[in-house]
Protein backbone atom coordinates (compact mmCIF):
# COMPACT_ATOMS: atom_id res chain seq x y z
CA UNK A 1 0.00 0.00 0.00
CA UNK A 2 1.33 3.36 -0.67
CA UNK A 3 0.57 6.41 0.66
CA UNK A 4 1.53 9.75 -0.72
CA UNK A 5 0.36 12.94 1.22
CA UNK A 6 0.67 16.49 -0.49
CA UNK A 7 0.03 20.35 0.47
CA UNK A 8 -0.60 23.36 -1.71
CA UNK A 9 1.18 26.85 -0.47
CA UNK A 10 0.96 30.27 -1.47
CA UNK A 11 -2.07 31.47 -4.11
CA UNK A 12 -3.43 29.73 -7.23
CA UNK A 13 -6.41 29.99 -9.47
CA UNK A 14 -8.37 26.92 -9.81
CA UNK A 15 -7.32 26.53 -13.50
CA UNK A 16 -3.45 26.59 -12.05
CA UNK A 17 -4.42 24.18 -8.96
CA UNK A 18 -6.45 21.04 -10.52
CA UNK A 19 -3.95 19.94 -13.72
CA UNK A 20 -1.11 20.21 -10.48
CA UNK A 21 -3.14 18.16 -8.44
CA UNK A 22 -3.99 15.94 -11.06
CA UNK A 23 -0.43 15.11 -12.22
CA UNK A 24 0.74 14.64 -8.32
CA UNK A 25 -1.83 12.06 -8.12
CA UNK A 26 -1.10 10.18 -11.34
CA UNK A 27 2.49 10.71 -10.50
CA UNK A 28 2.83 9.46 -7.10
CA UNK A 29 1.44 5.99 -8.24
CA UNK A 30 -0.02 5.73 -4.82
CA UNK A 31 -2.75 3.74 -3.51
CA UNK A 32 -3.90 6.76 -0.91
CA UNK A 33 -3.28 10.37 -1.59
CA UNK A 34 -4.03 12.76 1.78
CA UNK A 35 -4.63 16.15 1.27
CA UNK A 36 -5.52 19.18 3.85
CA UNK A 37 -9.07 20.24 3.70
CA UNK A 38 -7.82 24.18 3.24
CA UNK A 39 -10.23 26.15 1.16
CA UNK A 40 -7.65 26.08 -2.12
CA UNK A 41 -7.79 22.22 -1.83
CA UNK A 42 -11.06 21.64 -1.20
CA UNK A 43 -11.87 23.77 -4.37
CA UNK A 44 -9.61 22.07 -6.89
CA UNK A 45 -9.38 18.37 -5.74
CA UNK A 46 -12.47 17.24 -6.86
CA UNK A 47 -11.74 18.02 -10.38
CA UNK A 48 -8.10 16.84 -9.81
CA UNK A 49 -9.14 13.55 -8.70
CA UNK A 50 -11.69 13.15 -11.48
CA UNK A 51 -9.32 13.95 -13.95
CA UNK A 52 -6.87 11.44 -12.63
CA UNK A 53 -9.43 8.85 -12.34
CA UNK A 54 -9.21 8.85 -8.58
CA UNK A 55 -12.02 8.59 -5.74
CA UNK A 56 -12.25 11.33 -2.95
CA UNK A 57 -13.91 11.96 0.14
CA UNK A 58 -13.83 15.21 2.29
CA UNK A 59 -13.58 16.13 5.62
CA UNK A 60 -11.84 13.28 7.38
CA UNK A 61 -10.50 13.28 10.52
CA UNK A 62 -8.89 9.66 11.00
CA UNK A 63 -7.34 7.27 8.84
CA UNK A 64 -6.37 3.95 9.68
CA UNK A 65 -4.80 1.58 7.77
CA UNK A 66 -4.68 -2.24 8.11
CA UNK A 67 -2.92 -4.30 5.48
CA UNK A 68 -4.83 -3.53 2.54
CA UNK A 69 -7.95 -1.91 3.96
CA UNK A 70 -8.23 1.85 4.84
CA UNK A 71 -11.04 3.01 7.38
CA UNK A 72 -11.69 6.41 7.23
CA UNK A 73 -13.46 8.99 10.10
CA UNK A 74 -16.06 11.69 9.56
CA UNK A 75 -18.37 13.55 11.02
CA UNK A 76 -22.22 13.45 9.59
CA UNK A 77 -25.51 14.98 11.08
CA UNK A 78 -23.55 18.54 12.08
CA UNK A 79 -21.29 16.71 13.81
CA UNK A 80 -23.76 14.15 15.56
CA UNK A 81 -22.94 11.06 14.37
CA UNK A 82 -19.50 9.94 13.88
CA UNK A 83 -19.21 7.79 10.85
CA UNK A 84 -16.48 4.61 9.74
CA UNK A 85 -15.96 3.85 6.17
CA UNK A 86 -13.80 2.56 4.09
CA UNK A 87 -13.37 2.42 0.04
CA UNK A 88 -12.18 -0.45 -2.49
CA UNK A 89 -11.67 2.01 -5.16
CA UNK A 90 -8.01 3.33 -5.52
CA UNK A 91 -6.30 5.67 -6.06
CA UNK A 92 -8.47 7.17 -3.60
CA UNK A 93 -8.35 10.79 -2.05
CA UNK A 94 -8.68 11.61 1.55
CA UNK A 95 -8.91 15.11 2.05
CA UNK A 96 -8.86 15.82 6.05
CA UNK A 97 -9.81 18.03 8.44
CA UNK A 98 -6.93 21.02 8.12
CA UNK A 99 -6.38 20.91 11.53
CA UNK A 100 -5.39 17.07 11.74
CA UNK A 101 -3.55 16.96 8.37
CA UNK A 102 -0.25 16.58 10.41
CA UNK A 103 -1.34 14.29 12.63
CA UNK A 104 -3.10 11.74 10.33
CA UNK A 105 0.34 12.32 7.96
CA UNK A 106 2.30 11.51 11.00
CA UNK A 107 0.42 8.49 12.43
CA UNK A 108 0.59 7.08 9.04
CA UNK A 109 4.20 7.63 8.51
CA UNK A 110 4.15 10.42 5.81
CA UNK A 111 6.18 12.92 5.34
CA UNK A 112 3.92 15.90 3.41
CA UNK A 113 5.26 16.91 0.03
CA UNK A 114 4.38 20.31 -1.68
CA UNK A 115 2.54 19.86 -5.31
CA UNK A 116 4.62 20.67 -8.23
CA UNK A 117 3.56 23.17 -10.15
CA UNK A 118 1.58 22.04 -13.22
CA UNK A 119 3.18 23.12 -16.90
CA UNK A 120 1.47 25.70 -19.02
CA UNK A 121 0.43 22.72 -21.07
CA UNK A 122 -1.40 21.25 -18.63
CA UNK A 123 -3.51 23.74 -18.03
CA UNK A 124 -6.08 23.04 -20.70
CA UNK A 125 -8.73 25.78 -21.67
CA UNK A 126 -12.43 25.13 -21.52
CA UNK A 127 -13.80 24.72 -25.01
CA UNK A 128 -17.13 25.64 -25.03
CA UNK A 129 -19.61 24.26 -27.84
CA UNK A 130 -22.75 25.91 -26.70
CA UNK A 131 -24.96 27.23 -24.10
CA UNK A 132 -27.80 26.25 -22.32
CA UNK A 133 -29.41 28.35 -19.64
CA UNK A 134 -29.28 26.46 -16.86
CA UNK A 135 -32.66 25.78 -14.86
CA UNK A 136 -33.90 25.21 -18.47
CA UNK A 137 -34.56 21.49 -17.55
CA UNK A 138 -37.55 21.24 -15.26
CA UNK A 139 -39.13 23.97 -13.06
CA UNK A 140 -38.01 24.91 -9.64
CA UNK A 141 -40.42 23.14 -6.79
CA UNK A 142 -38.15 25.64 -4.03
CA UNK A 143 -40.27 29.39 -4.04
CA UNK A 144 -39.19 31.47 -1.51
CA UNK A 145 -41.48 33.83 -2.09
CA UNK A 146 -44.91 31.92 -2.01
CA UNK A 147 -47.07 32.55 1.10
CA UNK A 148 -47.19 29.06 1.55
CA UNK A 149 -44.89 25.82 2.17
CA UNK A 150 -46.16 22.45 1.32
CA UNK A 151 -44.23 19.96 2.76
CA UNK A 152 -44.87 15.99 1.80
CA UNK A 153 -43.55 13.10 4.52
CA UNK A 154 -42.26 9.57 3.84
CA UNK A 155 -45.93 8.54 4.38
CA UNK A 156 -46.81 9.37 0.24
CA UNK A 157 -44.45 6.44 0.08
CA UNK A 158 -46.22 3.94 2.16
CA UNK A 159 -48.43 0.98 1.96
CA UNK A 160 -52.03 2.59 1.87
CA UNK A 161 -55.74 1.37 3.48
CA UNK A 162 -55.69 -1.03 0.32
CA UNK A 163 -52.14 -2.43 0.99
CA UNK A 164 -50.27 -0.80 -2.11
CA UNK A 165 -48.06 2.14 -2.67
CA UNK A 166 -49.00 4.69 -4.85
CA UNK A 167 -46.12 6.74 -5.87
CA UNK A 168 -47.25 8.12 -9.10
CA UNK A 169 -50.67 9.16 -7.98
CA UNK A 170 -48.65 10.59 -4.96
CA UNK A 171 -46.63 12.76 -7.21
CA UNK A 172 -49.55 13.61 -9.80
CA UNK A 173 -51.08 15.04 -6.80
CA UNK A 174 -48.17 17.02 -5.21
CA UNK A 175 -47.37 18.43 -8.42
CA UNK A 176 -50.92 18.91 -8.87
CA UNK A 177 -51.02 20.97 -5.99
CA UNK A 178 -48.06 22.99 -6.64
CA UNK A 179 -48.57 23.87 -9.84
CA UNK A 180 -52.58 24.93 -8.81
CA UNK A 181 -51.15 26.47 -5.66
CA UNK A 182 -48.06 27.97 -6.68
CA UNK A 183 -46.76 26.98 -2.68
CA UNK A 184 -42.96 25.84 -2.17
CA UNK A 185 -42.37 22.01 -1.54
CA UNK A 186 -40.51 20.98 1.40
CA UNK A 187 -39.87 17.56 1.79
CA UNK A 188 -39.04 15.45 4.78
CA UNK A 189 -35.36 13.99 4.92
CA UNK A 190 -37.20 10.14 4.67
CA UNK A 191 -38.55 11.11 1.80
CA UNK A 192 -35.86 12.50 -0.34
CA UNK A 193 -33.32 9.95 1.35
CA UNK A 194 -35.98 7.03 -0.04
CA UNK A 195 -34.19 5.15 -3.11
CA UNK A 196 -37.13 3.76 -3.84
CA UNK A 197 -38.97 6.82 -4.19
CA UNK A 198 -36.73 9.42 -6.23
CA UNK A 199 -38.11 7.79 -10.05
CA UNK A 200 -41.29 8.88 -8.95
CA UNK A 201 -40.38 12.22 -7.23
CA UNK A 202 -38.15 13.15 -9.63
CA UNK A 203 -38.95 16.94 -9.11
CA UNK A 204 -37.69 17.01 -5.07
CA UNK A 205 -34.38 16.50 -3.96
CA UNK A 206 -32.36 17.16 -0.51
CA UNK A 207 -32.69 20.68 -1.45
CA UNK A 208 -36.10 20.37 -0.83
CA UNK A 209 -35.29 18.83 3.00
CA UNK A 210 -36.37 21.44 5.71
CA UNK A 211 -35.60 20.38 9.64
CA UNK A 212 -32.33 20.24 11.64
CA UNK A 213 -30.21 19.06 8.45
CA UNK A 214 -32.45 20.85 6.19
CA UNK A 215 -33.28 23.86 5.52
CA UNK A 216 -35.23 26.57 7.62
CA UNK A 217 -37.63 28.81 5.42
CA UNK A 218 -39.47 31.63 6.13
CA UNK A 219 -43.30 31.26 4.42
CA UNK A 220 -46.00 32.75 6.26
CA UNK A 221 -48.16 29.53 6.01
CA UNK A 222 -47.46 25.97 6.38
CA UNK A 223 -48.93 22.63 5.63
CA UNK A 224 -47.52 18.94 6.14
CA UNK A 225 -49.02 15.84 4.37
CA UNK A 226 -47.87 12.71 5.21
CA UNK A 227 -45.41 13.68 7.52
CA UNK A 228 -44.90 12.75 11.38
CA UNK A 229 -43.43 15.40 12.78
CA UNK A 230 -40.61 14.60 14.77
CA UNK A 231 -38.64 16.78 16.25
CA UNK A 232 -35.58 17.34 13.75
CA UNK A 233 -37.82 18.00 11.42
CA UNK A 234 -39.98 20.59 12.58
CA UNK A 235 -37.04 22.52 14.04
CA UNK A 236 -36.90 24.23 10.02
CA UNK A 237 -40.41 25.12 10.68
CA UNK A 238 -39.53 27.43 13.40
CA UNK A 239 -40.65 30.25 10.91
CA UNK A 240 -43.00 29.08 9.76
CA UNK A 241 -46.27 30.75 11.79
CA UNK A 242 -48.90 29.36 10.54
CA UNK A 243 -48.68 25.66 10.34
CA UNK A 244 -51.49 22.58 9.37
CA UNK A 245 -50.69 18.96 9.09
CA UNK A 246 -52.59 16.20 7.53
CA UNK A 247 -52.02 12.58 9.34
CA UNK A 248 -53.68 9.47 9.67
CA UNK A 249 -52.30 9.25 12.86
CA UNK A 250 -53.97 11.13 15.77
CA UNK A 251 -51.01 10.63 18.10
CA UNK A 252 -48.02 12.16 15.33
CA UNK A 253 -46.02 14.81 16.31
CA UNK A 254 -47.72 17.59 14.78
CA UNK A 255 -50.47 16.80 17.76
CA UNK A 256 -47.94 17.53 20.00
CA UNK A 257 -48.28 21.28 20.05
CA UNK A 258 -46.53 21.31 16.86
CA UNK A 259 -49.00 22.39 14.45
CA UNK A 260 -51.74 24.77 15.11
CA UNK A 261 -54.16 22.72 13.26
CA UNK A 262 -54.23 18.63 12.84
CA UNK A 263 -56.49 17.08 10.05
CA UNK A 264 -56.65 13.58 10.93
CA UNK A 265 -57.59 12.02 7.87
CA UNK A 266 -56.26 10.60 4.68
CA UNK A 267 -53.83 12.82 3.02
CA UNK A 268 -54.52 11.42 -0.43
CA UNK A 269 -58.07 12.29 0.05
CA UNK A 270 -58.10 15.84 1.52
CA UNK A 271 -55.12 16.85 -1.29
CA UNK A 272 -57.37 15.04 -4.18
CA UNK A 273 -60.49 17.01 -3.08
CA UNK A 274 -58.25 20.29 -2.50
CA UNK A 275 -56.97 20.25 -6.04
CA UNK A 276 -60.18 19.15 -7.34
CA UNK A 277 -61.63 22.69 -5.23
CA UNK A 278 -58.89 24.30 -6.67
CA UNK A 279 -59.46 23.68 -10.08
C1 LIG B 1 -29.64 14.03 13.89
C2 LIG B 1 -30.89 13.93 13.05
C3 LIG B 1 -31.19 14.95 12.17
C4 LIG B 1 -32.33 14.88 11.39
N1 LIG B 1 -32.63 15.90 10.54
C5 LIG B 1 -33.80 15.88 9.86
C6 LIG B 1 -34.16 16.97 9.01
O1 LIG B 1 -33.43 17.94 8.84
N2 LIG B 1 -35.35 16.90 8.36
C7 LIG B 1 -36.19 15.82 8.50
O2 LIG B 1 -37.26 15.82 7.88
N3 LIG B 1 -35.86 14.78 9.25
C8 LIG B 1 -34.68 14.78 9.95
N4 LIG B 1 -34.35 13.71 10.70
C9 LIG B 1 -35.21 12.51 10.63
C10 LIG B 1 -36.49 12.68 11.46
O3 LIG B 1 -36.19 12.37 12.82
C11 LIG B 1 -37.58 11.75 10.96
O4 LIG B 1 -37.09 10.43 10.88
C12 LIG B 1 -38.13 12.13 9.61
O5 LIG B 1 -38.42 13.51 9.56
C13 LIG B 1 -39.40 11.31 9.37
O6 LIG B 1 -39.90 11.62 8.10
P1 LIG B 1 -41.44 11.44 7.78
O7 LIG B 1 -42.26 12.08 8.85
O8 LIG B 1 -41.67 11.90 6.37
O9 LIG B 1 -41.64 9.85 7.74
P2 LIG B 1 -42.31 8.83 8.77
O10 LIG B 1 -41.74 8.99 10.14
O11 LIG B 1 -42.20 7.50 8.13
O12 LIG B 1 -43.83 9.28 8.86
C14 LIG B 1 -44.73 9.10 7.81
C15 LIG B 1 -46.06 9.62 8.30
O13 LIG B 1 -46.99 9.56 7.23
C16 LIG B 1 -48.27 9.26 7.79
N5 LIG B 1 -49.10 8.75 6.70
C17 LIG B 1 -48.95 7.62 5.97
N6 LIG B 1 -49.91 7.53 5.04
C18 LIG B 1 -50.69 8.63 5.17
C19 LIG B 1 -51.84 9.13 4.50
N7 LIG B 1 -52.42 8.46 3.49
N8 LIG B 1 -52.38 10.31 4.91
C20 LIG B 1 -51.81 11.01 5.94
N9 LIG B 1 -50.74 10.59 6.61
C21 LIG B 1 -50.17 9.43 6.23
C22 LIG B 1 -47.97 8.25 8.89
O14 LIG B 1 -49.01 8.25 9.86
C23 LIG B 1 -46.67 8.81 9.47
O15 LIG B 1 -46.91 9.67 10.57
C24 LIG B 1 -33.19 13.76 11.47
C25 LIG B 1 -32.88 12.71 12.35
C26 LIG B 1 -31.73 12.79 13.13
C27 LIG B 1 -31.39 11.65 14.04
Amino acid sequence: MKIAAFTIDGNGTFSQDVPAFAAAISASGADIILAPGTSRARRSLPAAAIRAGAAIDTNAVAVTVDGDKVTVQRWAYRQRILTTFSRAARPWVIVTDPALFADICAGLGVTPEPVPQASAAAQTRTKVNGVVAAGTGGESTIKPDSPLLFVAGAGWTKKQADGATHLDEAAATITGFLAKSGASLGSSKSLVDMPEAAKAFSFMSHMNQVGQTGATPRHAKGLSTCCHGEEPHVVGWRFVNDRRAVNLDANCGWAQGKADVLYVADAFEVMKKVNELLA
